[in-house]
């Protein structure tokens, strides 16, 4: 078994080897949009790949190259934002998969680091196995990576209910302990985001409500939350609560891929 578990990194015998050898596959989804005045556009695509990366060497998954578009329509009007439609979107996701399913692999896992794509990508994965079941025998999962872990990471916050949206405490907490040179704490001066009713990220209760979208207007921080609060600290314990959860969900439900795999054509 090769230890590169990047897709990307590993050639086509190594994939295949893969295959033969049941690994689970991680789609990592994100998204290229503003996210403060202080963090960078590929934020959500750096966050979903690089749990991902943590998850797969504990589960023995690989990981397929992040999706690095996604549904960002609130913050359209932003420089450095570039959102799909939602048809667009889903189909992209939607070939990826059907591609990896092709290939061969039965087990998928859909790894969400963009709020907006989550539900999307709930919809997909039914799709693939709409137009797939007939000939190929996989489960898919898809979630986005803060759910599993969500109530222990609220345990460890610092911000207030509302402080884990959009580039708050949480994301700018991850960007401190993974990526900081690309953090500018300094320009967060002065800036106070409005705290929106519920966390975008790591929302205690799962919210499935859909109203009028936020608009903000031109000089908006493009941010929703607390980023203020953020430390490389709290990043490295939010990334270990978030990836144990996701590691004990997927050894929950792994068992279940098999069952559901065993017996069955490839
Ligand atoms: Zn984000």
């Amino acid at each position: 078994m090769t230890a590169e578990v990047r897709m990307e990194r590993m050639t086509q015998n190594e994939v295949g080897e893969a295959i033969s050898q049941d690994r689970l596959v991680i789609i990592p989804t994100g998204a290229t949009e503003a996210h403060g005045p202080h963090m960078p556009t590929d934020t959500d695509t750096h966050q979903a790949g690089h749990i991902a990366l943590l998850l797969a060497k504990r589960i023995g998954a690989v990981v397929a190259p992040t999706i690095n578009y996604g549904i960002s329509k609130t913050f359209e009007n932003f420089p450095g934002t570039i959102s799909l439609s939602i048809p667009l979107y889903q189909d992209l996701v939607y070939e990826v998969g059907s591609a990896l399913v092709k290939s061969g692999f039965r087990k998928i896992l859909i790894l969400n680091g963009n709020r907006p794509n989550g539900t999307a990508n709930d919809a997909v994965a039914r799709r693939l196995q709409d137009d797939l079941d007939e000939e190929k025998s996989f489960v898919v999962t898809a979630l986005s990576y803060w759910e599993p872990g969500a109530l222990a990471v609220h345990a460890l916050r610092k911000s207030e209910v509302g402080g884990m949206g959009h580039a708050g405490e949480y994301e700018t907490s991850f960007q401190l302990a993974v990526r900081p040179e690309l953090v500018h704490m300094d320009r967060l001066k002065g800036v106070y985001a409005p705290l929106v009713g519920w966390d975008l990220v790591a929302p205690m209760v799962p919210v499935r409500t859909y109203g009028r979208r936020p608009r903000p207007a031109k000089g908006h921080a493009a941010i929703f939350g607390n980023p203020h609060v953020a430390s490389a600290e709290s990043g490295k314990a939010f990334i270990k609560v978030t990836v144990d959860a996701l590691e004990e969900l997927m050894n929950n439900i792994q068992p279940s891929y098999e069952e559901r795999n065993s017996g069955q054509k490839k």
